[in-house]
């Protein structure tokens, strides 16, 4: 464990899962694990929409922070089925995930037919949008980045990764402290290949470049992607790695806590 350099965050992604009471018992588990030992880094769960409510109420008294996983970015209207960062505010909301390749149709082989994922339509400009609201209401955002399997066989996973980032990020007004860039190779995203510790401490230090050449110091930069408590300790071995957005092992309590005891 270090203490000279900044808490690492890390967050749960618990995607589309559990109900009512599964989202209690686990926010409530995480909590009491939270209370029982002194953890060095900030940690954040992000459930989805209808459990945030529950969430939020397990979560009472701790200092785990509670998260969403999207947002549109207009403030109120004729937006069907759309929640705005002034609804998230009101749910007591600190965090929400954005860009996560899943919402941008950028899924690993198999998992969404071809044909159906332009139902996931983010692109970078909606990723800013959203990144820009949030920040306004004082929601932190986590943007996602990362290439696909075939953009890195091609040699371009540097370059996608780096118009991802500085799509959202160069013309940015606001200051950005406390949000978060989470480089997520979509291959290794629910597939169990994490990527490998030198490689994503690569890719880290990149973003860690665009950010402090566009003065966005107070971001952090995590590390996603089949996060396990087995390989955690490899990924947090490298300072350039500020945290994790955790997907799967995000939903039971004695992982999650392990990577974030691992988080140092
Ligand atoms: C994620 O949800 O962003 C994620 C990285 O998932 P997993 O940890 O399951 O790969």
């Amino acid at each position: 464990m270090r203490t000279d350099r900044a808490r690492r965050l890390i967050v749960g992604n618990w995607k589309m899962n559990l109900d009512q009471a599964g989202a209690r018992h686990l926010a409530a588990a995480i909590a009491t694990a939270a209370k029982a030992e002194t953890y060095f880094s900030d940690m954040v769960i992000c459930p989805p929409y209808t459990l945030l409510h529950a969430a939020k109420e397990a979560l009472a008294g701790s200092t785990i922070r509670l998260g969403a996983q999207d947002v549109f970015w207009e403030e109120k209207g004729a937006f069907t089925g759309k929640i705005s960062p002034g609804m998230l505010v009101d749910a007591g909301v600190d965090y929400c995930i954005v860009g996560h390749s899943e919402c941008r149709g950028r899924f690993g082989a198999g998992a969404v037919e071809p044909r159906l994922a332009r139902y996931f339509a983010d692109d970078d400009e909606t990723v800013r949008l959203k990144f820009s609201a949030l920040l306004k209401h004082g929601i932190k955002p986590i943007l996602c980045v990362g290439e696909t399997e075939q953009e890195r066989k091609e040699g371009r996973a540097d370059q996608v990764v780096h118009d991802q980032v500085s799509r959202v990020i160069v013309a940015l007004a606001e200051d950005a402290t406390g949000a978060a860039v989470a480089y997520e190779p979509v291959w290794a995203i629910g597939t169990g290949q994490v990527c490998d510790p030198e490689e994503a401490a690569r890719m880290a230090a990149r973003i860690r470049e665009i950010l402090d050449r566009c003065r966005q110091t107070g971001i952090r930069v995590l590390y996603g992607g089949s996060v396990t408590p087995e390989n955690a300790e490899a990924l947090f071995a490298h300072e350039e790695i500020q945290g994790a957005l955790v997907g799967g092992a995000s939903l039971r309590v004695d992982s999650f806590t392990t990577i974030v005891r691992y988080a140092g």
